[in-house]
């Protein structure tokens, strides 16, 4: 199929893009490559395009207090290649899952939240990282929490008339160690189901914070605290698995479809958490932040 007819505009301040935004009709196009899919499957007919690539404010990589900011047009295989990375150890295990290679050298980070697939990676890195997403719109800049962002399937907090400007995510601090991990049927295809981890020890090898983001399996990253979960003792992965079957219970909720049941998503689930969760743990006690 071919797309609906639409205007394309490329301005080149932040304020122009706000402008052809105000009348709510149209659509940022960062790098096309989940929008252009929906136009040309006519899922979405916006009247206009409004490509926010030639903003250079948008475009900015750095670190700064502490956290790792990504602009909204920063590819997600520059950050991949960025010396900025390794402050982020999550984001440098997450971003191989996302699609192919070719589709990251055009594909953005913000643009991935921004969409919002609920098996999609970058969202559960945000979410278990508690990134600040910021974003401009007609009454100004605000910043919303990544648990508050993501507001369902394809859904977030960013309005018709707003722009997601940038992302920001924590620096790893010492003593955190961090998991990630998906099962897909083909290595580049949305995940049936994945689990991002991040574990904080006592100088003593003692939990003091763990968190869990699950994605593929509802209709948004679901993040549960599971500090409770790990014991004093360093103890073997499977250990932690019944508990996690509990929680799988809970946390899934998508329907079976023909690449796996419910029950399967769950079983997975509750075998890659507690893989994840007892490496990074591991990670985090050898003072690494990532393997
Ligand atoms: C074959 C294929 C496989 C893929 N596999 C994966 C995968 O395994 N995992 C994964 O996570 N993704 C996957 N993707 C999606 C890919 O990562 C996209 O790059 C990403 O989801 C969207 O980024 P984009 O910059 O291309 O956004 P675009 O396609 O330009 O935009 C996507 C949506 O976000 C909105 N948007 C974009 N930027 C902003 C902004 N700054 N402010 C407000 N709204 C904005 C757009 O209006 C649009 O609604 C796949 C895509 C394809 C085609």
């Amino acid at each position: 199929m071919k797309p609906a007819p639409f205007a394309y505009v490329r301005p080149g301040s932040l304020d122009e893009v706000l402008g052809c935004l105000a009348d709510g009709e149209g659509k940022v196009i960062a790098g096309g490559q989940s929008l252009v899919p929906v136009l040309a499957m006519r899922l979405g007919r916006p009247a206009t395009l409004v490509d926010i690539n030639s903003v250079s404010a948008l475009s900015e990589l750095r670190l700064a207090d502490g956290m790792l900011r990504v602009g909204a047009t920063v590819r997600q295989r520059t950050l991949e290649h960025s010396a900025e990375i390794t402050s982020v150890p999550m984001l440098a295990m997450a971003l191989p899952f996302v699609g192919h290679r070719e589709l990251r050298s055009r594909g953005t980070v913000c643009g991935s939240l921004a969409h919002a697939d609920p098996a999609a990676e970058l969202p559960a890195v945000a979410c278990c990282l508690g990134a600040r997403l910021r974003i401009a719109g007609p009454g100004g800049h605000r910043e919303v929490a990544a648990a508050e962002f993501f507001a369902g399937a394809m859904t977030t907090a960013v309005g018709p008339d707003e722009v997601l400007v940038a992302a920001e995510f924590p620096v790893a601090e010492a003593g955190t160690g961090f998991g990630f991990a998906e099962l897909a049927r083909r290595h580049g295809d949305f995940a049936l189901a994945g689990v991002a981890a991040s574990v904080t020890v006592e100088p003593d090898g003692t939990p003091r914070d763990a968190r869990l983001t699950a994605f593929g399996v509802s209709d948004r990253p679901v993040s549960r605290d599971v500090t409770a979960l790990l014991t004093t003792e360093g103890g073997d992965w499977r250990d932690l698995r019944p508990a996690l079957e509990v929680l799988a219970e809970e946390i899934v909720d998508t329907e079976g479809d023909a690449h796996g049941s419910t029950g399967y998503r769950r079983r997975l689930l509750a075998v890659l958490a507690a893989r994840e969760l007892s490496s990074a743990r591991r990670r985090a006690a050898a003072g690494k932040a990532s393997s």
